[in-house]
């Protein structure tokens, strides 16, 4: 395999863990590699050379078909619990190339997502499709805009090689740039299959890469545990207050880092239902909006388990301690929700009355069927004539209400008006723009709509006249489900 500079400033430190976490992998070279969507800017945050990047040589590595001078390439192993059951899993269809230093001295993964096969592949062919590598870049880029942790995708690169599914695809390598790839499922990995020696490892890596300052705590381990819970619960609130149903919250697919990782079946609700699913296989659903908080919640509970030979050396006490820090998470939770509805209805100040202000105007949604985002929006611009929800007594009622209260504080309706702005977006990446530019690339060879819809996700706060015009809801609103990206 060729190897290539250019930039790239790539260390290794993964592969000081204990060799259980991974397996060196090289991505596996693909036939006739095409560069569709290339990310300018987050190049240039990286630091890397984007001329070269676009140019056949430059290519070859987003590709896998070359590798850059000094890469160590490999696949990470982990498990999860998938749907509640505990599976050994791994990267099967990703190798990470390394950690990169971007120019502000932050480190980065930089992974091949659909780059062959690797020791954790199982039965699959280490591949990925065109269609959901393109969905993952898109809704991963939006969600950056959203202003939501997220991972970033920098390129999608067509391999020339169709892949075999119901259907032969058309094969896509995306490169995802991360904080890191430790989810909570490396945690239950060493727990289950490494030495006491192996979880402290992982976790000592955790804490170095994510959270150096808590070395000086008095008992780095649980602080850790701490961090993460409340990045989680940060991260959650993010997601209810935008609308993003993740889809597929298994423990693989939760990052230590709290980004949101692992763009499957994901979608924006239009019309708010708090029982929303997405996802064809999630039949019980069990990942719907309204699931999501105590689906983290459980989430982190496997986390501390994995942890507890770290927490305290007599387990009833270690079990207690992550208990105890487990319990916070619904208020921390709450509290970043409440802060972010308040934010979205123009409130500055906390009163007693505002959890059933909230709690009655999603109700009132609720009831009449009404799109999450563009109600938002009305209250947002005043304009309470567009959609039926506006003209139901229900509403009418809640709105002098929320008038009342924003009377209630000192601040100025320009200022109350800029607030809203700010906490609610004028566009989303609403499912049918999706897979109208989905069909437009996969079908047609055709990435104008792609590259729109991440134009106008740059800033979803800016509120451009074109932004107002692409943010309608779609007409009929239809049941929408979205299909697991293998
Ligand atoms: P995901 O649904 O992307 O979170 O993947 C769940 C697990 O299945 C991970 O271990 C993936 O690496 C693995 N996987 C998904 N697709 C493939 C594939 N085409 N080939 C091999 N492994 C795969
Ligand atoms: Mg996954």
């Amino acid at each position: 395999m060729t190897k290539q500079q250019r930039n790239w400033h790539l260390a290794d430190s993964y592969t000081q863990l204990p060799h259980i976490f991974y397996k060196p992998t090289n991505p596996t070279p693909v036939k006739a590699p095409k560069l569709l969507i290339f990310n300018e800017e987050l190049a240039a945050w990286l630091g890397l050379d984007t001329d070269f990047l676009r140019s056949d040589q430059g290519i070859d590595v987003l590709a896998g078909n070359a590798v850059p001078e000094g890469a160590n390439p490999i696949a990470q192993a982990y498990t999860g619990h998938q749907f509640g059951m505990f599976t050994m899993l791994g990267d099967g269809r990703a190798v990470l190339l390394g950690e990169h230093n971007t120019p502000q001295h932050e480190r980065v993964d930089i992974q091949l997502k659909g780059a062959g096969r690797t020791n954790y592949s199982r039965g699959g062919d280490g591949r990925a499709a065109l269609g959901p590598m393109l969905r993952e870049y898109m809704i991963s880029e939006a969600m950056h805009g959203l202003g939501v942790p997220t991972t970033r995708s920098l390129a999608v690169v067509s391999t020339g090689e169709p892949i075999m599914r119901e259907t032969p695809l058309t094969g896509a390598v995306l490169t995802r740039v991360a904080k890191s790839h430790l989810r909570v499922g490396t945690f239950q990995y060493a727990a289950r299959f490494g030495s006491f020696d192996d979880v402290k490892a992982l976790a000592d890596y955790a804490i170095d890469r994510h959270y150096p300052e808590l070395n000086n705590k008095l008992h780095p381990y649980l602080s850790f545990f701490q961090e993460v819970i409340k990045e989680q619960a940060s991260l959650v609130a993010k997601w209810q207050l935008v609308g993003f149903i993740h889809g597929v919250m298994n423990t693989d697919n939760m990052a230590i880092s709290g980004e949101t990782i692992d763009y499957g079946p994901c979608a924006f609700m239009d019309t708010y239902d708090p029982r929303i699913v997405f996802s064809s296989i999630d039949v019980q659903g069990r990942y719907a909006y309204s699931n999501q908080p105590p689906i983290a919640h459980w989430n982190l509970a496997r986390l501390g388990e994995a942890m507890l030979s770290l927490i305290d050396e007599d387990e009833d006490q270690a079990v207690k301690q992550v208990e105890k820090e487990l319990e916070a998470f619904p208020r921390l939770f709450n509290d970043h929700w409440m802060n972010g509805m308040r934010a979205k209805l123009g409130l500055f100040n906390e009163e007693p009355e505002d959890d059933s202000l909230i709690t009655s105007l999603l109700d009132i949604m609720k009831t009449h069927k009404a799109d999450y985002t563009n109600t938002f929006l009305g209250l947002t611009y005043d304009k309470l004539d567009d959609a039926t929800i506006f003209s139901t007594d229900d509403f009418r009622k809640w709105h002098k209400r929320w008038l009342r209260r924003v009377e209630k504080q000192h601040e100025t309706d320009e200022e109350r008006k800029d607030l809203m702005r700010c906490n609610n977006p004028a566009v989303i990446p609403r499912n049918h723009r999706v897979e109208e530019a989905l069909t437009a690339a996969v079908d047609n060879d055709d990435l104008t709509l792609v590259e729109e819809l991440l134009h106008l996700m740059k800033d979803p706060y800016a509120h451009t006249d074109e932004q107002i015009e692409y943010a309608k809801a779609p007409i009929p609103e239809g049941p929408y489900t979205t299909y697991c990206g293998t």
